[in-house]
Order: structure tokens, then C-alpha cells, then sequence
């Protein structure tokens, strides 16, 4: 059947938003024909452009804001929207908390999962939270810049206040460009592949306020690093570490493999949960260090630990989770595929004295099977991983483990609500869904769910 598409490019249109999507996209019909646009939110009427028309659905641009939702705030600026720092910039905080509960509620009601969810844990303050940055440095109007990329595109847009970053980050990164720009250093050119300086990021210890700054160039030799780090040092007191890596492919990825010391020493030191964490430069760490610590409180509640307890954490990145779990429990095993991280994890458990912490490198499906075969008991399960969820054959592996209770805690509803369909089917019932707002004004749901074996 031939379905007739009721709008035309270029067709101007007026009309009733209905939904947001998980992609933040406001969502009209037209006879039933889904048009997404940007930057509308529901119960707004608008006047909109048609840009792109499809057999199933469309897209169309704001033109004119007709009637606007009592949700709607007034953005801080378009460069938020523009480059997608913070996409629900314009959506009331508490709209924001419903919405994310939203995402999860939906998903769970379309694979028929009926488990409850509660509202989800927001900031005080939803701004300038993130403890990390990353950012691209460009030859913009005759000048070395920072910036941050425009939505879909390679283009830098110049920006000074990252509005969700930490704004000693935000001042951080001022003060090195300008130092850099006295110094000559030449941006990385994308389209030619020269230059020097691709990108700078920066690391803050929340509670230590130590920082880390890390140039990553393209060519082996960062001109004149010496005397940066001192002008750096003499401007920011607070920069413990200044490191170079070296990243001289045509690519996306913004490490490379080689890191080396300009001055200072090679990692920060910070806190999570009362522990210290050394992180260095490629680490993974949490980068909303408030929000990390309701998190993993409320995976240890759910986990209702008595101090008896052998633990499995999966995914278990630098040993963050099991680090603090291990108090509460009698032995925890840690698994994570990246050696650099299981090198980390140890480290850190020997900084904090723990020694019922055990970490192991490996893919968690691929040791959770060997952990089966070598009879482990195991009491509790928590898991963590990445967007893509859980493998079927770690599932399995659950399954035979038979853990009396598990914590999922997942970043991704979509692949959560397919992974707790097949978890039902090995017998674990999920008892109760709790969102954490660990990325204020962007579209990522954070979630900690509780199940037990029935
Ligand atoms: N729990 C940690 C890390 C969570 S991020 C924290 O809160 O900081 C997810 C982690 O899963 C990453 O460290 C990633 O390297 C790891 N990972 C991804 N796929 C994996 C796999 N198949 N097996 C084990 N670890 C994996």
C-alpha cells in the first residue's frame, strides 16, 4: 500500500506539538504523518518550515513560536542548542527529571515490563557540573580558539562558558588559549591535517580542586611546552599535572597512544564515597562527581549488603563501585575489559587500603562463565555497563551463577528494558527503577534497578 504523504518540502505548517522525543525532538502530526522538530516541547503550537519528507515520518524547522509551554525557560544561549552541550535547555529542570522518568516509563511499558519507577533524583544546581572537558582548538578569525563543534558538522564554534561544565574548568581553558596565542602555537587544521595543538582537556578533582591540563597534538613536538607549563602554573595554582599526548591520525578519536609528563606529576588525586582515586589522563572517571555519589549509594542499598556478602561488580572500570562496596560486603570481584583501568582499579584499592577487592581483566561474559565453571558462590551482582547493554551469553551466565539479588545500573533505557525481559527469563523479577540525573540539560537517563531471584 502506497501511503500518501500529507506535507511537501518547503511547505509552511502550523502545528500542535504532542510528544519529545528521547532524542529531545518535539513531535507534530499532520493527518497522523510524525513531523520532528527541534527545539519545540509539548503542548506548544508553532509555525514550522518542512525540511526533509520520508515515507514514514518528517522533519521540519522552527519558524515561530506560537504558544509556548508553561515548561519553557528561557535558553542561556542558541550555542547550547547549536552544538548540543545541552540540548534540554529550554525544558523546565523539573519538566527535565519527568521527562528522563518518562524515557524510562515508556520503555518499560512497550516490552509489557511493569516495574515501578521512581521520580528521578535531580541536581540543586543542574549547571556546571561536569568535571571534565574536552576541547577542540582551532585558527578562527586570525586567532587560536576554543570552542566547541556544531551539531553533526567538523565546524568550531568559539565559546567561553560551557554553561554545564565546572566554571574553573571554563576558566581554565581561557587562560591557557591565551597563554597558547602568546606563544604562537599553531591550531590543528582538520581539513589539511596540519598544525600542532588538536585539542585541550582538563580535569578537576571535586573535592581536591587539583587540575589536570592535557594538550593533544598532532605532531610529536609541542613548541615552547616548558615555558607553558610555567605560565600556566604561575596563572592556575591549582594544576598539578600538565601532559602531553600525542595523536597524529586522520581521526575522530581524540587520544592517542603515547602520553607523556610536561610538568607536574602524571594524575590527579580526588575523592568519591569518603575513598581517594588517583585518575590519569586516559582514565575513566564519573564526570558528575555529586550525582556519582547518589548513584552509587543507591546501588548499594538496593544491593542490601550485611558485610557477609561475596560481590560481583562487572564492568567495573576503575574499581570505583567495588572500592565502595567493599566495606559493606565479605569479598568483591571486579572485571573490566580495559587493562589500563584494571591497572588503576588495583592501584587505587591499594591507596585506600582495601584487600577483599579482587579485579580481574577480561570481557565480564567471557569471566563470568570461567567464575560459573570454578564454582564461585556469589551473592550479589551489580552491574554497570556500557550503552549497549548486557551480552546474552553474560545473561546465560547470570543465569546459572544465581546470584539471590542483582543491581543493574545502566545508561541507556532501550537496551535496560530489552536486558531485563531476558533476565525475567532466567527467574529475576525486577523489583523498582530509580533515575539519577547524572547529565542535567542533556538526554541521558541514568537509572539504578533492583532484582532478585524468585
Ligand atoms: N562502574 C564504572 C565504569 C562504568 S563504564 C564506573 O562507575 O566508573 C562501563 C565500563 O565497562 C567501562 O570501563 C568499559 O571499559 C567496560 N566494558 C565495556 N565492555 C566490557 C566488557 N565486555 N566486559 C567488561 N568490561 C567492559
Amino acid at each position: 500500500m502506497k501511503i500518501q504523504v500529507p506535507v511537501r518540502k518547503n511547505e509552511k505548517l502550523t502545528v500542535d506539538i504532542m510528544d519529545l522525543t528521547y532524542e529531545g525532538m518535539g513531535v507534530a502530526k499532520v493527518d497522523n504523518y510524525p513531523l520532528f522538530i527541534e527545539g519545540v516541547l509539548p503542548d506548544e503550537q508553532a509555525e514550522v518550515e518542512v525540511t526533509k519528507v520520508n515515507k514514514q515520518y518528517g522533519f521540519a524547522r522552527l519558524v515561530n513560536l506560537l504558544k509556548k509551554s508553561p515548561d519553557r525557560v528561557e535558553s542561556k544561549a542558541n550555542i547550547y542548542s547549536q552544538t548540543g552541550i545541552a540540548p534540554l535547555q529550554h525544558l523546565a529542570y523539573p519538566a527535565q527529571l519527568t521527562f528522563k522518568r518518562n524515557q524510562i516509563l515508556n520503555v518499560f511499558q512497550k516490552a509489557h515490563l511493569d516495574i515501578p519507577v521512581q521520580p528521578t533524583l535531580g541536581m540543586a544546581d543542574p549547571t556546571g557540573y561536569r568535571n571534565k572537558a574536552q576541547v577542540p582548538v582551532r585558527f578562527i578569525d586570525g586567532a587560536l580558539m576554543t570552542g566547541f563543534y556544531r551539531k553533526h558538522s567538523h565546524q568550531v564554534m568559539p565559546m567561553e562558558d560551557f554553561y554545564i561544565q565546572d566554571p574553573k574548568i571554563d576558566e581554565a581553558i581561557k587562560v591557557v588559549r591565551d597563554i597558547l596565542r602568546r606563544f604562537y602555537i599553531d591550531p590543528y587544521n582538520e581539513d589539511t591535517h596540519k598544525g600542532v595543538l588538536r585539542t585541550i582537556m582538563v580535569r578537576r578533582g571535586y573535592y581536591s580542586h587539583e587540575m589536570m591540563i592535557v594538550f593533544i597534538t598532532r605532531s610529536k613536538k609541542l613548541p615552547a611546552a616548558r615555558e607553558i607549563a610555567i605560565e600556566i602554573k604561575k596563572a592556575l595554582p591549582e594544576v598539578v599535572s600538565i601532559m602531553q599526548n600525542v595523536n597524529a591520525a586522520q581521526t575522530n578519536v581524540i587520544f592517542g597512544d603515547q602520553t607523556k609528563l610536561i610538568a607536574g606529576r602524571d594524575f590527579i588525586r580526588d575523592e568519591l564515597m569518603g575513598l581517594k582515586f588517583e585518575i590519569s589522563a586516559q582514565s575513566f572517571y564519573q564526570v558528575n562527581p555529586v550525582k556519582t555519589e547518589v548513584l552509587y549509594q543507591k546501588a548499594i542499598e538496593a544491593a542490601e549488603l550485611t558485610g557477609n556478602e561475596t560481590v560481583i561488580d562487572a564492568y567495573s572500570g576503575i574499581g570505583t563501585i567495588s572500592l565502595a562496596v567493599a566495606k559493606h560486603a565479605k569479598q568483591v570481584y571486579g572485571v573490566e575489559v580495559v587493562e589500563s583501568a584494571v591497572m588503576d582499579a588495583r592501584h587505587n584499592a591499594k591507596i585506600n587500603a582495601i584487600d577483599n577487592v579482587e579485579f580481574t581483566l577480561g570481557k565480564a561474559e567471557d569471566v563470568m562463565a570461567q567464575w560459573q565453571t570454578d564454582g564461585l558462590q556469589v551473592d550479589a551482582l551489580i552491574v554497570d555497563p556500557p550503552r549497549k547493554g548486557l551480552e546474552p551469553s553474560f545473561i546465560e551466565a547470570v543465569g546459572q551463577l544465581k546470584p539471590a539479588k542483582m543491581v543493574y545500573v545502566s545508561c541507556n533505557p532501550a537496551t535496560l528494558a530489552r536486558d531485563l525481559d531476558l533476565l525475567a527469563a532466567q527467574g529475576y523479577q525486577a523489583e523498582g527503577t530509580q533515575p539519577v540525573d547524572m547529565f542535567p540539560q542533556t538526554l541521558h537517563v541514568e537509572s539504578v534497578t533492583k532484582l532478585v531471584l524468585k
